[in-house]
């Protein structure tokens, strides 16, 4: 027991005692005077902070036991006082107002009774509040309690639920629009288109990109091409066009990377970058486009933000690389295969056929930009000789290193083909009748210069060139075009050939 519930106990135990001691010794004293009645009171009140005390050192039970006995006491005392408060009055004051005195006095006594039930009732109260309405409140708690757990789990199971329902949702609206993608692949075979859908899809599907890249491996350079590059309202302009560090990190790794902060990742140093080739940007994610075996090249997005993105961004670009790869592979062999198909076998130039199709077009294109066009035909003089002289297959090298000297020769937009057995074409748009003679001499000094050994046996051949030009003033159709040349060179033959003549 704490010290001062024990001194409470004490007090209120030793108060009671002499309290009743007192008071009962008083009521013995009659007939009761009125200092009497007044101490009598007052120790009555007195009785209720006895009882505040007991309540204190011993619980309701205290208070029960110290409740009882005053009542007791009370009731004793009010018994008494009042039968000898009314024979005192009627004696000593000997009138009826004092009848209405001694009715005060009972009720005073009958206040203590009100205040010591009050005690009563709250003993009561508490005694029934602690056993019954306590364990019942409690248990009512518990239940609340284990409601109360009971939601939180049904919340948190329903936010991971939402949670995996909004991951799936997500899934689904990307594999929609990754079938999507894969649809618009397959619908073209030329690189241009299939490098801007890859680098469009990208920017849609990937959040938060400002920048996105398309990067080839050339593989006659030995290092990457830019290839597409969309900024956030569009076309962009990348200045590293073959690529930087961590496009480089992903060409040599062969592996997707994902950057947070560039400034951060101590796998990178941005100070190597050179200051002009540097762009804003803090979060990177890179894959590369891998096809049998081979990196063919990177396709990467960037943020100014760092943290921009996460592994599940990284396998979303991982996966449109994969897509890109194989439609980029696609495009290349339907390119090789048709350029193959333009081709001459053993020249490398154009073969007749396409020459005659871009004829056509460069006739078109020079004459609506009112530009002239020439053409060049020549053939090799004395070749039926050469042939039997030193073989076919001798002839065959002869023709191929023919071919290169004069592809060799070209600038670009000219073209060259094989027109046929040892006869060659030259389109050279937008050159006139002076550029076309001054390439032609150049073709044919380069020809006739050309050592090809053959059995250790140092050979030469030379050319005869018929150079015509359209003037672009007015339209000329493409077989008088091919016929004018081949008057010219017939004209260059006559003449003795190894030489160039206009017509
Ligand atoms: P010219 O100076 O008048 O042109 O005399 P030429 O002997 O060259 O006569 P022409 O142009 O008519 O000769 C064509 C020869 O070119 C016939 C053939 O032996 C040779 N030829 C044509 N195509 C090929 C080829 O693919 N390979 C080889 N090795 N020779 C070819
Ligand atoms: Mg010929
Ligand atoms: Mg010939």
């Amino acid at each position: 027991m704490k010290k001062e519930k024990l001194f409470s106990g004490i007090l209120a135990v030793a108060g009671f005692l002499a309290i009743s001691s007192l008071i009962i010794s008083a009521c013995h004293r009659f007939p009761v005077e009125f200092w009497v009645y007044g101490v009598v009171s007052s120790l009555l009140i007195v009785l209720n902070i006895l009882i505040l005390l007991a309540w204190v050192a011993f619980g309701e039970w205290g208070l029960w036991i110290f409740v009882f006995l005053s009542s007791v006491l009370t009731l004793i005392v009010s018994l008494g006082t009042n039968t000898n408060i009314t024979t005192m009055a009627n004696t000593t004051l000997n009138g009826s107002n004092n009848t209405g005195m001694a009715m005060t006095y009972r009720v005073s006594t009958l206040n203590i009774n009100i205040q010591i039930f009050i005690f009563f009732a709250v003993g009561l109260f508490v005694t029934i509040f602690k056993n019954g309405m306590v364990s019942y409140v409690l248990s009512i708690g518990r239940q609340i309690d284990t409601l109360e757990e009971e939601k939180n789990a049904l919340v948190a199971e329903h936010s991971s639920i939402k949670g995996t329902n909004d991951a799936l949702k997500e899934k689904v609206i990307r594999y929609a629009a990754l079938k999507d993608v894969t649809g618009k692949l397959s619908s073209t075979l030329s690189l241009d288109s299939v490098a801007t859908i890859v680098i469009d899809s990208v920017s849609e599907l990937v959040e938060r990109v400002d920048v996105s890249n398309l990067f080839l491996v050339d593989d006659e350079a030995h290092e990457l091409a830019l290839k597409a590059a969309r900024g956030k309202e569009g076309t962009v302009s990348v200045k590293s066009k073959k690529g930087d560090i961590f496009d480089i990190w992903v060409l040599k790794q062969r592996q997707p990377l994902l950057v947070s902060d560039t400034d951060k990742d101590f796998r990178f140093n941005i100070d190597l970058i050179p200051q002009e080739l540097r762009r804003d940007f803090k979060s990177v994610i890179a894959a590369p486009l891998i096809s049998q075996k081979k990196v063919i090249g990177i396709l990467r997005v960037e943020s100014r933000e760092p943290g921009a993105y996460v592994s599940d961004d990284l396998r979303l670009l991982a996966t449109i690389s994969d897509l890109a790869a194989t439609a980029l592979e696609n495009a290349k062999l339907y390119h090789r295969i048709e350029e193959l198909a333009i081709t001459d076998g053993l020249t490398g130039l154009y073969c007749n056929r396409y020459f005659k199709e871009r004829l056509d077009e460069d006739i078109s294109k020079t004459v609506r930009l009112k530009q002239p066009l020439s053409l060049l035909m020549f053939d090799i003089d004395g070749f039926k000789g050469y042939n039997d002289k030193y073989g076919h297959i001798a002839g065959d090298i002869v023709l191929k290193s023919v071919g290169g000297l004069v592809k060799g020769s070209l600038g670009a937009g000219d073209l060259a083909a094989r027109y046929g057995g040892e006869e060659f074409v030259v389109i050279l748009p937008g050159k006139g009748t002076a550029d076309a003679q001054r390439l032609a001499e150049v073709i044919r000094k380069k020809i006739e210069t050309e050592k090809f050994i053959l059995r250790q046996v140092e050979t030469h051949v030379t050319i005869s060139i018929g150079c015509t030009t359209m003037p672009g003033t007015s339209t000329v159709s493409k077989d008088d075009l091919i016929k004018s040349a081949d008057a010219a060179l017939y004209e260059a033959k006559k003449s003795g050939g190894n030489r160039v003549c206009l017509s």
